[in-house]
């Protein structure tokens, strides 16, 4: 069973993110960038289920501009065997990328597509229902576990307050959620063999796919800064200051 893990290109999850000055977006310039670490998880999932011998292959896809190229190489040194860059400058909303995977699967006929469950820039968690929704397959979102036997997925989801276990039939998408797995560090001479693997280059328009926006993105603010703590005398104090100043009660 070949298997489809879409991998976006981010901000690395340690930067500490500005907004630029008009408030236009947050500044990407200089700035490190990482595979989203939903991603990851994904990726490293996929590796355990060919190590497993239930996966024959995997494509890693990126949607996004030439350096994404980077992300794709970091998840074929993790273990997966040939990447597909779909390059876009500019930003490519989640319906676009659920059309471009869409045409992928069509081209690539997987099993499964592993992906993340939210990118950690634009915090969508849409992408992968989008996809699921346009083919028409089954989905397991917020995956904590998944097995896979014959035509079946067994995925165990994360919702509020426990855990929820359905049962898919393949092919269908599952989004990964923090407790999955703990990625893999790549080792040196994985990472040296990822260099001789595949990369492939095409664009939206070669799967007929239009990037272009429906959104505006109209602001984007830094949180209001924490205003430093106070001691409180006495329990009466508290009560009036959460009433008078905090208004909270
Ligand atoms: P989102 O819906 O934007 O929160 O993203 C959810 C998941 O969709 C991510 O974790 C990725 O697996 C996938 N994804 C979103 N955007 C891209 C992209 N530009 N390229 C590849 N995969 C993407």
């Amino acid at each position: 069973m070949k298997l489809l893990v879409p991998v976006k290109r981010v901000v690395d999850y340690n930067v500490k993110v500005r907004v630029k000055a008009d408030g236009s977006g947050v500044e990407t310039a200089n700035v490190k960038m990482s595979m989203n670490p939903f991603d990851e998880i994904a990726v490293e999932e996929a590796v355990r289920l060919k190590e497993r011998g239930i996966a024959t292959e995997i494509v890693v896809v990126s949607v996004g501009p030439t350096q994404a190229q980077e992300q794709i190489r970091t998840a074929l040194a993790m273990g997966a065997d040939r990447g597909i860059l779909v390059e876009h400058p500019e930003t490519v909303e989640p319906l676009a990328v659920a059309k471009i995977l869409k045409a992928l699967v069509a081209r690539e006929q997987p099993g499964l597509v592993v992906m993340g469950k939210q990118a950690i820039d634009d915090d969508m968690n849409a992408t992968g229902q989008m996809l699921a929704a346009l083919l028409s397959w089954g989905q397991g979102t917020f995956a904590s576990s998944v097995e896979v036997a014959g035509d079946t997925a067994t995925v165990k989801r994360e919702v509020d307050g426990g855990a929820e276990t359905v049962q898919l039939r393949l092919p269908a998408v599952v989004t990964a959620d923090l407790r999955l797995n703990e990625p893999r560090y790549a080792s040196l001479p994985n990472i040296m063999k990822a260099r001789k693997k595949p990369i492939e280059t095409i664009r939206p328009a070669d799967l007929g796919v239009d990037p272009a926006p429906r959104l505006t993105l109209l602001k984007v603010e830094e949180p209001p800064t924490r205003q430093a703590g106070v001691k409180v005398a006495s329990v009466a104090e508290l009560v009036a200051k959460l009433k008078t100043e905090a208004k909270v009660i």
